[in-house]
């Protein structure tokens, strides 16, 4: 099984300093801020997923003109320093399921395949991913809300989705194009899906990703995969777009899956109120440590007057000071569970106190054997800043990648 990072633009600042909150690089330009594999002495992921839309200037890019234009200079493997001698890929995206929001299923059909060959041509995929539209949304819903109908929209989109890879697949094969072309697979239900996988595969790809996935429960997953199995050529392999599911990934293998991607790691190290930081065996909330001058939340109850700017900042650096000493072992457990109750009571948070004590009675971050947790001691449960959380995202990817290696997922 291969894992694909779909993550190139969260990097962390090496020269930050957790006492001081400040990096040496300031606005940190990505030439001196670290991807994870320039993190971890261990093999992470097989690959970058390099979304389109992130590349197209005035949409939801965080880079400026000139790393945008060194990263066409450069082409996607130097631009993300990928080792050389390293076996790792770049699997071009069209960036669909960014745009799922707008209106897909307009433009013209060879101009819109000739767009994305052109961006996986000049930055040098390994892969590329034909456009899609993306189909968002339980069949189950559907079943019990419209009398079994299928939405027109999600119809036009299955079928705009099989149109574009058709032109797609032979776009790619006029103009000569190196990398290996993927279909994408779309559908409401597992026989759409098996009807879309059909007409790839007459279409002539061998490599199909089903998309749409994510945001189905795993019963909904398992079955579609397995009816997407049924129907497979001998020849067809397939990736699961940003599906995760590792209690799942034997049965996928199983059932024709080679590869996916998932940026799950990190979005759950910032948006999760359960799954902050992962360990083997079981994951932990993170401590909620805002920032008083910097949430705006906390801004404005103090522009009402519900809550007194210096009183928060007292509360968060005390908050600060004792899990430091905790961590030095200069302060008992209550000492920390006394200021956060202090903190969850002042800001009228959602009171996780059982969750961060058995956070603090574990100290995961003190047996974890990866460079994040051993440099930065408990700061790395902390949810409070950008360098923080994505710091624990990247101890999450180290643990995901663990995981993957011991169940002899991960293919060497
Ligand atoms: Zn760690």
């Amino acid at each position: 099984m291969k894992f694909f990072w779909p993550d190139p633009l969260d990097l962390i600042d090496p020269t930050f300093n957790f006492k001081s909150e400040e990096g040496l690089n300031g606005t940190a330009k990505q030439q001196n801020q670290l991807f994870p594999h320039e993190v971890f002495d261990f093999p992470l992921y097989h690959g970058f997923v390099v979304s389109k839309i992130y590349f197209d200037k005035g949409s939801c890019c965080r880079w400026n003109s000139s790393q945008l234009n060194r990263f066409f200079r450069e082409g996607a493997k130097r631009f993300l320093r990928l080792p050389l001698e390293s076996s790792l890929s770049v699997m071009g995206d069209s960036g669909a399921y960014t745009k799922a929001a707008f209106d897909q299923a307009k433009g013209h059909l060879i101009d819109e395949c000739l767009e994305v060959i052109n961006f996986y041509n000049s930055i040098g995929v390994d892969y590329g991913l034909s456009p899609d539209n993306v189909i968002s949304g339980l069949w189950n819903e559907i079943r019990t809300t419209n009398q079994g109908e299928v939405p027109k929209d999600w119809q036009a989109r299955w079928a705009r989705t099989l149109e574009l890879a058709e032109t797609f697949y032979f776009l790619h094969k006029k103009k000569m194009s190196k990398w290996v072309p993927m279909g994408v697979a779309q559908g409401w239900d597992p026989i759409s899906y098996q009807k879309s996988v059909k007409a790839l595969q007459q279409i002539g790809y061998k490599y199909i990703a089903l998309g749409g996935l994510n945001s189905l429960n795993s019963k909904d997953i398992v079955s579609t995969v397995k009816a997407c199995h049924e129907i497979k050529n001998n020849t067809t392999n397939y990736h699961l777009l940003g599906v995760s599911r590792l209690e799942h990934m034997e049965l996928f293998k199983q059932n024709g899956v080679i590869s996916f991607d998932s940026s799950m790691p990190i979005r759950q190290a910032i948006n999760d109120d359960r799954n902050n930081y992962h360990f083997f065996g079981r994951n932990y909330l993170a401590i909620r440590v805002p920032k008083s001058s910097a949430s705006p939340k906390l801004t404005r109850l103090v522009a009402a007057g519900k809550l007194e700017y210096k009183e928060l900042r007292r509360i968060e650096l005390l908050t600060l000071n004792v899990l430091r000493s905790f961590d030095e072992g200069n302060a008992s457990l209550q000492d920390v569970l006394d200021i956060l109750n202090c903190g969850i009571k002042y800001r009228n948070e959602k009171d996780y106190s059982k969750e961060y004590k058995q956070l603090l009675k574990d100290k995961p971050w003190k047996v974890c054997p990866c460079p994040i947790c051993k440099e930065m001691g408990i700061e790395v449960v902390m949810l409070r800043n950008r360098e923080r959380n994505l710091r624990r995202g990247f101890h999450n990817l180290f643990i995901f990648s663990k995981q993957l290696k011991k169940s002899s997922l991960f293919q060497e």
